[in-house]
């Protein structure tokens, strides 16, 4: 079966606008990932960053929210939309699946809920898209991400905007936008589970 390329959907997308921009929201893992992002979609998108994470434990979403704020004030790119940050949510959605090692169920089940809670801002935002920066990661399944992306866009009426940013040298952009930012980077993904994996 071929594989989907998501990167050339979303060029075919952002190239139909014929220079209108467009509303995004954009959900963001971290300031490191949502760099090269950003850069990638700015010209394109009023974009509003959605750092909805509560599989991340208090103390370091403290430190990536912040570092995420600094990002966008000092590229201008984007604006932070608020949200709830109640970890429970991401307990209650992993619920026996917190052994699985990373890439599987577990995952799948996390980005379900970070994207479906997406879609429903972007649908009350009135956004013409939202998207996510998780496909920026060479250790995500992107077609995972999309089909999950696409189902939680139809769930919530509002249009998904499929993506794959590890094209292009995206994941090495994001080093190096890191370093001209001088972004903290955390080593791990984001849950507790993910620090022993
Ligand atoms: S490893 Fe990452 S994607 Fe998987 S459940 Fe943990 S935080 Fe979510």
């Amino acid at each position: 079966m071929n594989k989907v390329n998501f990167d050339r959907e979303m060029t075919a997308i952002m190239q139909s606008f014929g220079g209108e921009r467009k509303k995004l929201l954009l959900h963001a893992c971290c300031a490191p990932c949502s760099s090269a992002c950003l850069e990638r979609l700015k010209d394109h998108f009023d974009i509003k960053l959605f750092f909805y994470n509560p599989n991340i434990e208090d103390e370091e979403y403290k430190k990536r929210k912040a570092e995420l704020i600094r990002l966008a004030k000092e590229t201008g790119w984007a604006e932070i939309c608020e949200c709830s940050h109640d970890t429970e949510e991401f307990y209650s959605a992993v619920q026996g699946l917190e052994g699985c090692p990373e890439g599987g169920a577990r995952c799948a089940a996390c980005f379900k809920l970070r994207l479906e809670r997406t879609a429903e801002r972007a649908k009350e935002l009135g956004a013409d898209y939202f998207a996510t920066t998780l496909t920026i990661s060479p250790l995500k399944d992107a077609a995972l991400i999309n089909a999950t992306g696409y189902a939680a866009g139809e769930k919530y009426g509002v249009k998904w905007l499929p993506s794959d940013f590890k094209k292009h040298d995206g994941y090495l952009r994001s080093l190096q936008l890191s370093k001209e930012y001088n972004l903290y980077r955390q080593n791990y993904c984001g849950c507790i589970f993910s620090l022993s994996t």
